[in-house]
């Protein structure tokens, strides 16, 4: 799985982001755990010991006043003794309610039980006193005493395990915080672990990508327009690597273009400047003076070559905007008959001065085409003028259209001559710009762009050109074009 560089930098947060939340929820649960034993030790544990030591030091206090008032017989003894003993069953009332052990519960129902046969001796005893009988009241000293002591001990157990259950809590308090410290410490470090980790994978693959689109860009401003290999992540890296390397090839193709344009351009120039450089040097070294005729004939050739220079430099630098993509064209629908017509008019008079026929087969109800009316006569200008130059005197080029079935939604023209025609190697290379043939034909010296102007046009058109030919017996040139 390719992962985009904004998922990558997610991903290495979100894992130190996921691992922060997750710490966070452990440690606020773990304060709640805290917060509910500390809650436990004040209110739970702490009272109940408070509460037990209170219920002791009452046991004392009634077994003082019940003796003092055993001994003197004085009632005011027996009424704070009431006091106590109703504040005692409150409070024994209030642990009860309170504790949640059921061992506690246990113990303070054996108190319970104990502290009213206690009150039932002691309400007995009373009687016996009322009666007079001091003496056979004392006869529950031992017993009372028992009690009493039941009681002390059993409080003493309740305390003992109040105390032990809030040491527990205390020690598993500090447990826990021993816990959540490791547990935060640990999380704290895999999470920067784990994220510096995928940082460091992320940080290293994107930089190594960028320092060699770096390095290429260098390589670009050298003039080396080699293509990169390509890197498959991350993938907006990927896509820009692809588009550089587009760049890069285009770039070589324009570079090579530019280079061959040069060369062809400076061999084309030079041989008629070299021939108007000569022609004018003669004349102004006055060489004719005495001769009008030959210095029309070397202001003739000037002028040949002028016209040569012209015509070469538009077709280079036509041909170099199609090549560069440059080329505007206007589409429109156009009546092609009407066209041919005009084209065949134009060349007309070459065709006659060469003793050529040139005609064009009537063809009616054809539709109309879609196309640019100066490229489509610039396409026919070329050919036609190709087929005339090739055409030996007497011979003909005749023009053919035709519209059917076969040809699909586009109309063809052909171009037929009875020229020198064109060998079967060459026919596929006769469209590549500065190709030519020696064909032995005493013909002036074309450009070798005609042919390779004429299938960027028809490309441009989304038509297909193409030549068939037999040696020596002529040529045909046809090319389609889309039907209006
Ligand atoms: P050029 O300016 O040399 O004519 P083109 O690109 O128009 O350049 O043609 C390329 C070559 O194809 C020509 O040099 C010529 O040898 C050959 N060629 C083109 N058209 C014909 C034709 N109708 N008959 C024979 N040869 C042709």
């Amino acid at each position: 799985m390719q992962l985009t560089i904004f998922k990558r930098l997610t991903l290495g947060y979100g894992v130190f982001v996921i691992l922060l939340i997750g710490l966070g929820g452990y440690v606020s649960f773990q304060l709640k755990h805290l917060n509910r034993l500390t809650r436990a030790v004040v209110l739970q544990d702490g009272e109940t010991v408070r509460q037990a030591e209170t219920l002791d030091s009452m046991t004392g206090s009634l077994a003082r006043f019940e003796k003092k008032h055993l001994v003197t017989g004085d009632s005011a003894f027996f009424t704070r003794f009431q006091e106590i003993r109703a504040r005692f069953l409150e409070n024994h009332a209030t642990l009860q309610n309170h504790v949640d052990s059921e061992r506690l519960r246990a113990h303070l129902d054996g108190i319970g039980r104990t502290v009213t046969t206690y009150f039932q001796l002691i309400d007995r005893e009373r009687e016996l006193m009322g009666e007079g009988n001091y003496r056979r009241a004392d006869i529950y000293h031992d017993r009372k005493a028992d009690l009493l002591e039941q009681i002390r001990l059993s409080l003493q157990a309740i305390m003992v395990q109040a105390r032990q259950a809030r040491d527990e809590k205390i020690l598993l308090s500090s447990r826990i915080r021993v816990h959540v410290i490791r547990v935060g410490i640990v999380a704290i470090l895999a999470g920067g672990l784990i994220g510096l980790s995928i940082s460091f994978f992320n940080a290293r693959q994107i930089n190594g990508a960028i320092k060699r689109l770096q390095a290429k860009t260098h390589d670009v401003a050298d003039s080396r327009f080699s293509t990169l290999p390509p890197i498959e992540s991350p993938p907006e890296i990927a896509a820009l690597t692809r588009d550089f390397n587009c760049m890069c090839s285009r770039l070589e193709e324009l570079n090579t273009m530019k280079e061959d344009f040069i060369s062809h351009a400076s061999h084309e120039l030079r041989t008629p400047l070299t021939a108007i450089r000569e022609a004018s040097s003669m004349l102004l070294e006055g060489c004719f003076d005495e001769r009008p005729d030959r210095q029309r004939h070397l202001l003739t050739i000037v002028n040949g070559e002028c016209e040569r220079l012209i015509n070469s430099i538009n077709r280079m630098l036509d041909l170099s905007r199609m090549e560069a993509h440059m080329m505007a064209y206007a589409f429109k629908a156009i009546d092609i008959m009407t066209l041919m017509r005009t084209c065949v008019l134009k060349l007309a008079p070459i065709a006659m001065a060469k003793n050529v026929l040139l005609e064009l087969t009537p063809c009616s109800g054809l539709p109309s085409v879609t196309a640019d009316e100066d490229r489509l006569r610039q396409l026919m200008d070329n050919l036609l003028g190709n087929a005339l130059k090739y055409t030996d005197s007497g011979g003909d080029v005749r023009i053919t259209l035709q519209s059917d079935t076969q040809t699909d939604g586009f109309l063809r023209v052909e171009i037929t001559d009875s020229g020198c025609g064109i060998p079967r190697s060459e026919l596929n290379s006769i469209f590549d710009k500065f190709h030519r043939i020696d064909n032995g034909q005493d013909t002036e010296r074309g450009t070798g762009l005609g042919l390779s102007i004429a299938k960027h046009i028809v490309r441009a058109h989304g038509g297909k050109i193409w030549a068939t030919s037999q040696n020596g017996s002529g040529s045909t040139f046809a090319f389609t074009l889309p039907v209006a």
